[in-house]
């Protein structure tokens, strides 16, 4: 059986099956991307990436250490009942460094809970417009 253009080359190969995987490209931007053209990515993503992907799941579902369950653990909350094999992402909240925000001047990210911060950065931005409409008077 013949290979693709695509297949052909391993390393090409792998390196297309990884863009299409990541669904982040369009055909013609891997195309660009490899030297290749979008009609060859085309038949390799309707045919031969199909089959390896599907070769990447079977393995996946073979390999007994992974139960496939993924659970997730939110702050304040209990971790959740695990079994072996499952895994578990762990969400933490980053800690918002106020005073870093007043100086960036952007309030975008501060709630209600700082409105001091939100009039610090309004009394700043005051100042600069007024300053500006003093220096073209
Ligand atoms: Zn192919």
């Amino acid at each position: 059986m013949p290979a693709c253009s695509i297949c052909s080359n391993a390393e090409l190969a792998e390196t297309v099956n990884g863009l299409l995987f990541e669904k982040k490209s369009t055909l013609q931007e891997i195309a660009d991307k490899v030297g290749s053209t979008k009609s060859s990515i085309g038949r390799h993503a309707s045919k031969c990436f199909l089959e390896w992907k599907a070769t990447r799941v079977k393995g996946r579902k073979g390999n007994t250490a992974d139960s496939g369950r993924l659970l997730v653990r939110w702050p304040n909350e209990p971790t959740p009942d695990l079994q072996p094999g499952d895994s578990l992402l762990v969400v933490e909240y980053q800690q918002l460094d106020v005073a870093a925000v007043v100086r960036s001047g952007n309030p975008r990210g501060l709630g209600p809970q700082h409105l001091d911060a939100l009039h610090e950065i309004a009394l700043a931005e005051d100042a600069q417009h007024e300053s500006l409409k003093l220096a073209s008077e």
